[in-house]
């Protein structure tokens, strides 16, 4: 079994094999840049090793070819006394986990070796400046790896060396590492020697190979540290995937001011703009830049400081991006004037530096529009189409946290649910500011602009139900210390009081005081057709303009929309819905018109009832007529009235609350008194289970045909009028053809009697919403036109999760423990749920060749659920009129 790559057998596709750090090194020294020598440990032996606990077989004596080869390569072998060899041990998983696993570098020096790096390094000089120099460099370098080795490998607690670190300053009088010399770093080689015999009660290990063996089992271990796993579990990263590891030869940025180490990009990833982005520190190693002990210059200082590997530099970028034809980001160092790349990849970006750098690709012929399709995706899309924080330099944020659920939401800060309620109610914004959530804080969210905690993570309550209300959500920030009971926060020097106007951005979970102006989307206003495509030179607006047209050709899915006013099909439409694929008429029951629904379940004999619908009919009518009007041309899929009727009647305790009152003050009481004794006939333990959809229909006699009535009359009257109205009836929660056959039989007498001699044509179809539905589809399919998936009714019943209530209740334990890593009311569980969506699909479409197939349920505006769906054949898609444009590009996403 081949368990160790040298760099130049591997490849950028091998990234299963050797991990993203792996495989592009590879990559890069196949195309003769400048790669340190090195090999990498593949992640099957580090599978291997933690199923377990040993080393595979052969992996010792793969290790030591490979070893050998590099030494030969380098000249040198590792720990020589003389000229010793060092290595950096790091690790690389297939997909980035930054700063979640374990790298040691320096590994081969020790009591001897570390006399050979001074020799090394002062290059042979006699001059004794440049010896000093050379021998604080040695031993810092050995004092680095006693204190990365001790902590990482042997577990010794980090503040351990930084103690000793501070005592030695303190001795020295200074707070600046730098002002330690050689003497002063041997003498912390020495304590660090003793912490770290005193905690693993052995010495440190001389022997460079056991250094590097024991390096080596380290980052395979760290794999399984508490931080990698949760963070694996929020990134939706399988956790059986393994590290890679690499073993590459030391090369040195700190051997002087012509050495260096500096981070790159080939374009700015927060724009996507073209230029020259990065940051360089001169006489420094990578951990320096990152502990930020000295400040960065900006890249193009480089050119300055070392104009030959400045102008490198830039040839291999343009190199990596034409041959990676994307963004690449680039770790390099300087070692004396030589030039090393360390790694590179490409690079993380922004929503908007996504579509940005798509289309300048395109323009520069490297990509053509179907890659440029899956340069992007539709989360980032409707990242676009948040509105904004304006930022000027007044506004710098105070913390950061998690982004967990995007927008911009400006409010007071409140701190407890109640007082969120409170102030809501007096028409503030608030937002409610939390250590973490739970389910008694339901009412405050819901009444907040914005959720602010400083607990928890994208899985946490917080987060969880956030997402799941479309609020703005920051968790996480752990800055904030926050003290309920005196109403307040500090974070930064600031102390922050109930009633404090804070503005939160769940994109970039950043933190400001005081009010940010917040800017519409200009993505929101293309759709929106506020902006010419044509003449706009924003950068941003062509490239989702050019993107959105080509998704248009090539997706294969139609987009329609869930709608039931004309004011939200105009907006839908103007998104690029092409049709109606819901029209929810119980939202035409609510205001002045719950009267008349009261009228009708309190109805004492069929006049009543009849004068009751007689009365709804006119105002379902005009709702339809302006519908139509509005959907001219295109498919309306109007569903008959779904929720059980008490939906419409005070709730009962209230009810009964207000006639006991008034009894008590002796009023007349006899109409209350009638609907508390409805409300308590009709009191169902568990509603969505009980009395509504197509249960109603034929239970409640002429509530279907009322609006059976008013849909045919309202096109009849619309066809009139020149419009070209395509009405579909729905009938929802059907698990039994024999349903769905009552209901059909009346509703087509009721069609050829309204539209008999006019060229209105009427569908009848139903949803597809109970399992059993999905299970008989094949019967269901004979006595339908079309189906419409109902994807939400189809989750709560098929996990038999209360759609009401578990986000709240307990979906956030479940995202933790990982038995799903999204919410199924979110994306679609394709394994059990859309297996019942495949099932009907294919035996309605046995059944019945051409059926129309769709889904209404919230799953067709999300990304990977609009994948699925096109994967098993349906015709179309329906989501809110906001996320018409993110279905529609991904459903040309899925077509390419
Ligand atoms: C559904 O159940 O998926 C659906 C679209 O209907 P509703 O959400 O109105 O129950
Ligand atoms: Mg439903």
């Amino acid at each position: 079994h081949k368990y160790v790559y040298d760099f130049a057998e591997g490849n950028r596709d091998l990234k299963d094999l050797l991990g993203g750090k792996g495989a592009n090194l590879a990559e890069m020294t196949n195309l003769g840049l400048p790669v340190p020598p090195g090999f990498t440990i593949t992640t099957e032996a580090c599978k291997a090793y933690l199923a377990t606990g040993e080393e595979p077989a052969g992996l010792a004596d793969q290790v030591a070819a490979h070893l050998t080869a590099l030494e030969q390569a380098m000249g040198r072998r590792l720990g020589d006394p003389a000229d010793p060899l060092l290595v950096s041990v790091r690790s690389g998983a297939k997909f980035s986990m930054p700063g979640m696993m374990e790298t040691v570098l320096n590994v081969g020096l020790n009591d001897r070796s570390v006399e050979g790096l001074a020799r090394q390094a002062s290059g042979g000089a006699a001059d004794s400046a440049a010896s000093g120099g050379a021998d604080r460099f040695a031993w810092d370098s050995y004092r680095r790896l006693i204190q990365m080795f001790g902590k990482t490998v042997c577990e010794v607690p980090g503040e351990a060396f930084e103690h000793a670190l501070d005592e030695a300053k303190r001795t020295k009088g200074t707070t600046n590492d730098l002002d330690l010399d050689a003497a002063d770093l041997r003498g912390l080689v020495d304590a660090y020697k003793k912490i770290f015999s005193e905690h693993t009660g052995r010495e440190f290990p001389q022997d460079p190979r056991e250094q590097l063996d024991l390096a080596i089992r380290a980052v395979f271990e760290s794999w399984n540290a508490e931080r990698a796993v949760v963070y694996r579990r929020q990134e939706r990263i399988p956790a059986d995937l393994g590290t890679a590891v690499n073993v590459v030869a030391m090369v040195f940025g700190n051997l002087g001011p012509d050495s260096g180490t500096g981070v790159a990009f080939t374009r700015d990833p927060a724009s996507g703009a073209q230029g020259i982005y990065g940051d360089y520190l001169a006489n420094a190693q990578g951990e320096d830049v990152v502990a930020g002990i000295r400040n960065t210059v900006p890249l193009q200082e480089l050119e300055r400081i070392d104009k030959a590997s400045y102008d490198e530099l830039l040839d291999y970028m343009a190199r990596l991006e034409r041959h990676y034809l994307d963004l690449c980001d680039i770790e390099f160092t300087i070692e004396r004037g030589k030039l090393w790349m360390l790694q590179t990849r490409v690079g993380k970006r922004t929503a908007a530096a996504a579509f940005v750098i798509a289309g300048q690709l395109i323009d520069e012929g490297l990509i053509d529009l179907d890659e440029a399709l899956h340069r992007v995706n539709g989360a980032q899309l409707a990242q676009l189409m948040f509105p904004r924080f304006q930022l000027d330099h007044e506004f710098q944020p105070v913390a950061a946290g998690v982004g967990a659920s995007p927008g911009a939401a400006v409010g007071k800060v409140v701190f407890t649910s109640a007082r969120a309620v409170e102030l809501a109610g007096q028409g503030e914004n608030v937002i409610l500011v939390r250590r973490e959530t739970n389910p008694d804080d339901l009412n405050g969210m819901i009444a907040a602009q914005g959720i602010l905690t400083s607990r928890g993570g994208k899985t946490s309550h917080a987060a969880v139900v956030a997402r799941g209300m479309g609020k703005t959500c920051v968790s996480g920030a752990d800055e904030l210390d926050i003290t309920v009971p005196q109403r307040r926060f500090t974070v930064a020097g600031h102390t922050v009081h109930e009633g404090d106007v804070v503005s939160i951005d769940g994109t970039t979970g950043k933190v400001y005081l005081g009010e940010v102006p917040v800017m519409p989307s200009e993505v929101v206003r293309y759709f929106e057709g506020e902006l010419d495509p044509e003449t706009i030179d924003d950068p941003l607006v062509r490239a989702v303009h050019r993107i959105m047209s080509h998704a248009e050709t090539r997706r294969r899915l139609a987009v329609r929309t869930n709608a039931d006013t004309a004011a939200d099909a105009a907006r839908a439409r103007r998104f690029g819905a092409e049709g109606i694929g819901l029209c929810r008429t119980e939202h035409m029951f609510l205001g002045d018109r719950r009267e008349l629904v009261e009228r009708l379940i309190l109805a004492r004999d069929a006049t009543e009832r009849n004068d009751a619908l007689a009365a709804l009919l006119p105002l379902q009518r005009a709702d339809f007529v302006e519908i139509f009007r509005e959907m001219d041309g295109q498919p309306v899929t109007v569903r008959l009235i779904d929720p059980p009727l008490h939906e419409f009647l005070p709730p009962l305790e209230q009810l009964a609350v207000d006639v006991a009152v008034a009894q008590e003050r002796g009023e007349d009481v006899a109409t209350e008194e009638a609907l508390l004794a409805a409300v308590r006939r009709m009191h169902e333990e568990n509603p969505m289970l009980g009395l509504r959809g197509v249960r109603l229909g034929l239970v409640i006699p002429g509530l279907f045909a009322m609006q059976v009535r008013a849909i045919t009359e309202a096109a009849v009257e619309c066809a009139r009028q020149g419009v070209h109205p395509r009405p579909e009836i729905m009938v929802p929660l059907v698990g039994a053809v024999q349903e769905l056959e009552t209901v059909r039989a009346e509703a087509e007498k009721i069609i050829a009697e309204v539209a008999g001699g006019s060229d209105v044509e009427v569908l009848i179809g139903t949803m597809i919403e109970v399992p059993r539905a999905a299970l008989t589809a094949g019967q269901i399919a004979e006595a339908a036109e079309f189906f419409s998936f109902g994807t939400n009714d189809l989750t709560q019943m098929g996990w038999g999760f209360s759609r009401d209530d578990v986000e709240g209740a307990f979906f956030w334990r479940y995202l933790e423990l990982g038995i799903f890593g999204i919410s199924p009311f979110e994306s679609i569980d394709a394994d059990g749920i859309g297996r019942l969506v495949r099932i009907a699909a294919e035996e309605g479409r046995a059944a019945r060749p051409g059926l129309k197939l769709g889904v209404c349920g919230e799953h067709g505006g999300d990304p990977d659920s609009v994948h699925f769906f096109h994967s098993i054949g349906l015709d179309y898609v329906s989501c809110s009129p906001f996320r018409v444009p993110v279905a529609r590009l991904e459903a040309g996403r899925a077509a390419v």
